[in-house]
């Protein structure tokens, strides 16, 4: 059995990958339980060896990488070579990270006695990923995982295995490079559907499962990974917003609107899909935002200056479309948002990026359509556009466009931006590694990528010493015998 991988850019096939028997998982899960014992015991920075030459490796090979992202998962080529970098960025950080898994030293109220807090490896982890990120989020939890003593099971979307089996072969590149401290089936990847991460999810086994995808599929995998009393890291759904205060710099807000919304061709967890703009400032806003969705050049990915290419499949439009109905039936008005067929690469699903002015939050609205529609509301009062960005289920980005010291830092504030990520004067797209990723609610309150991140991938042991000669207790009690 095989998957037949076709281009999203004009659905010619791109190559066939064997597909894992379910009946093999089980013997994958124990050879990383295996790779667990040995690798735990390789010293960290040690560890850290084998990620920098993996970053070694990808940076040989980043041209040919992102070819293949570009290829697989139809992004344009400047964000196929943005995704590999960002693989190359988190092996840095992974590597800096290898000498730094720190825990406290904690005063004791025992004398002659001292705590501690230690990080140990947990054992393995798995790694399910969703098709926009086919690679970058696989690295940002394999190199963490690998550093902190952990071995992976990656479990790429059926949509792109092929990028995640040629990741796999420059990371032999660095294995081999490395040497004999690392185990066989350190790193394995299993491709199929959600059976296989079902066998995952289910397993006591694999005690990290690091889920990035669907609100839906989180709903179904973090219940049975908590059974279980797993941990999951989970990264879901978003629907994010950008607030523009009067006092917006429009031309930059523009260019933030436009790369947020559009780029991926709206296929980012993080894409901008609520414009929330002060009543007094809409209509120049939209108009300016018509027109340059209107220039917008769509078609091949591949080709340079092409900005929007296509959706990942036919489904992804139907969703599309299906959600400009129900919002034209909920009172918005849509602009764009129609098929395109003429001056793109047949055999691929190409549309317009739609604007949809709408008269109020919507039950439409406050769901993830994976496509790029934007959806654009009015307000009055910072309140009003605080409480509006924060009534949908999801909580992953957000974002506000001020000159207004206030409302910047009441946006941040505790009563602001309830989303694991608030930005000022750029749109909720586009993060950098070194900050902590993920988002609250409904997308699942998983973190990843930077900061201290790395916890998660490992246990906390907290340790007390006694080097007195007395045997003092804790709180008092006495227990004399
Ligand atoms: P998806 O949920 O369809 O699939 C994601 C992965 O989960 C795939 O590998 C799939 O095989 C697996 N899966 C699906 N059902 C499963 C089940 N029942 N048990 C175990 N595994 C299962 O998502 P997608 O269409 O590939 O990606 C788009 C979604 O991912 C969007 O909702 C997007 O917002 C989200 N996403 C979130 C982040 C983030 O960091 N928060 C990043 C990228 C994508």
């Amino acid at each position: 059995m095989e998957i037949i991988v076709r281009s999203p850019i004009d659905g010619s096939e791109l190559g066939r990958a064997p597909i894992t028997p379910l009946a093999d998982m089980p013997a994958v899960i124990a050879r990383s339980q295996a790779a667990f014992l040995a690798w735990r015991s390789v010293p960290a920075p040690r560890r850290g060896e084998l990620i920098r030459l993996f970053g070694e490796e990808l940076r040989a090979e980043k041209a040919s990488l992102a070819a293949l992202v570009t290829a697989e998962a139809g992004k344009i080529a400047t964000e196929g070579l943005g995704e590999v970098q960002e693989m190359i960025d988190i092996c840095d950080f992974a590597v800096g990270l290898s000498r730094q898994l720190y825990g406290l030293t904690i005063a004791s109220e025992r004398p002659g006695h001292r705590m501690m807090e230690t990080w140990h490896p947990m054992g393995p982890c798995a790694v399910i990923s969703a098709f926009n990120f086919p690679v970058a989020v696989w690295a940002w939890n394999a190199t963490l995982a690998l550093v902190c003593g952990d071995p992976v099971i990656w479990k790429p979307s059926e949509k792109t295995p092929l990028t995640a089996l040629a990741s796999m072969k420059i990371f032999e590149r660095a294995l081999a490079r490395f040497g004999s401290d690392a185990p066989p089936a350190l790193v394995q990847c299993v491709i199929g559907g959600a059976e296989l991460g079902d066998a995952l999810a289910t397993s006591r086994e694999v005690p990290i499962v690091s889920a990035t995808g669907s609100t839906r599929m989180g709903a179904i995998v973090g219940p049975k990974v908590a059974a279980r009393f797993g941990r999951s890291i989970l990264e879901l759904g978003g629907n994010n917003a950008m607030i523009v205060s009067p006092s917006a710099d429009l031309d930059m807000t523009v260019r933030a609107i436009v790369f947020s919304a559009v780029g991926t061709a709206g296929q980012r967890c993080t894409t901008l899909r609520r414009l929330l703009v002060h009543r007094s400032i809409r209509d120049d806003l939209v108009a300016r935002v018509r027109k340059a969705y209107a220039t917008l050049p769509i078609g091949d990915p591949r080709a340079s200056g092409t900005l929007v290419g296509p959706l990942i499949d036919a489904g992804s439009r139907d969703r599309m479309l299906a959600a400009l109905g129900r919002a034209s039936a909920e009172g918005g008005v849509v602009h764009g948002g129609r098929p395109v067929t003429t001056g793109v690469p047949a055999g691929g699903v190409y549309v317009e990026p739609a604007i949809v002015e709408m008269p109020a939050q919507t039950a439409g609205m406050r769901e993830e359509t994976f496509a790029p529609i934007l959806y654009v509301l009015a307000w009055d009062t910072l309140d009003e556009a605080i409480a509006l960005q924060n009534d949908v289920p999801q909580g992953l980005s957000s974002s506000i466009f001020t000159t207004d010291l206030r409302e910047a830092e009441t946006f941040l504030s505790a009563v602001g931006s309830d989303c694991g990520i608030a930005n000022v004067n750029m749109g909720p797209s586009g993060a950098e590694i070194g900050g902590a990723f993920g988002g609250e609610k409904e997308t699942g309150g998983g973190r990843e990528s930077g900061s201290d991140s790395w916890r998660a991938y490992m246990r906390r042991q907290t340790n007390s010493i006694n080097y007195s000669r007395s045997l003092p207790l804790a709180q008092g009690v006495n227990f004399d015998i």
